[in-house]
């Protein structure tokens, strides 16, 4: 493991307390969203694409996802814990903020001020919001936050799950703006178009990877329950050997 597991502190825990409630206050329906969201990433989205080029944000939330289950995994956050909560939670939200920069975007219609502001500064459509330049100012500002550093790095994964994502679209990212490079993953054939059948497939699988992820990240809490421990740890053993050796190797 690269990054030190730092020990949480009193004023770290109780900013995160203080976030989630005043979060969980706010925002119940979006928390009822959340809970439901592993269930929501199979809904299908529009089969014809009006809006531009966003991938569905639940695409991205759903990606963000997978991305901090597997960060708890590494770095084996105990489960009942606020940090654990915070740091799925945070991720899942900053999973779509790039698309910040588009007005159409769903995130761009909740701020879009700031998407208005980021398009009259010229600012373009997956280019800045979504670059490693951006995701290394991001990792600083997370620094100046009291706040654990297993959420600090959820946040940051969540979010850099977003152009990862966008770079499986045929029109790519420009991922190392200013450089004006489009930068895709797959050849134009085997894209992912954007709100398409195939990515709502894609997003069903993803789904369901969460679901296994999550799974896997639960089971040592139910582990040693009469009856149910033995079953689940042999369900989760198999599930875990079925996983490619490098994600094995990176969660254990
Ligand atoms: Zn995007």
């Amino acid at each position: 493991m690269l990054i030190p597991h730092k020990h949480l502190n009193g004023i770290s825990d109780s900013v995160v307390v203080t976030m989630c409630i005043v979060f969980l206050v706010l925002n119940i329906r979006q928390v009822a969203k959340i809970v439901l969201s592993l269930g929501a990433g199979f809904s299908p989205g529009p089969l014809f694409n009006w809006r531009g080029w966003t991938l569905n944000y639940k695409t991205h939330h759903v990606a963000a996802l997978i991305g901090a289950e597997l960060w708890l995994l590494h770095t084996h956050q105990p489960v009942l814990s606020w940090q654990a909560a915070a740091a799925l939670l945070g991720a899942y939200l900053a999973g779509p903020i790039a698309d910040m920069d588009h007005p159409q975007s769903d995130v761009g219609r909740k701020v879009w001020p700031l998407a208005v502001a980021l398009n009259a500064l010229g600012i373009r459509h997956r280019t800045f919001t979504h670059s490693l330049l951006f995701l290394a100012g991001l990792w600083a500002a997370l620094q100046l936050l009291p706040i654990p550093e297993v959420v600090r790095w959820a946040i940051w994964i969540g979010y850099a799950t977003h152009p990862l994502m966008d770079l499986l679209n045929e029109q790519g990212v420009e991922l190392f703006w200013p450089l004006r490079v489009r930068v895709r993953l797959l050849p134009g054939i085997l894209a992912i178009p954007v709100d398409s059948v195939a990515e709502t497939l894609l997003r069903g699988v993803m789904t369901a990877v969460s679901y296994v992820l999550l799974f896997l990240y639960v089971h040592p809490a139910v582990d040693h329950l009469p009856l149910m421990g033995p079953v689940v740890s042999e369900v989760a053993e198999v599930i875990f050997h079925m996983m490619p050796y490098a994600i094995q190797t990176w969660i254990r």
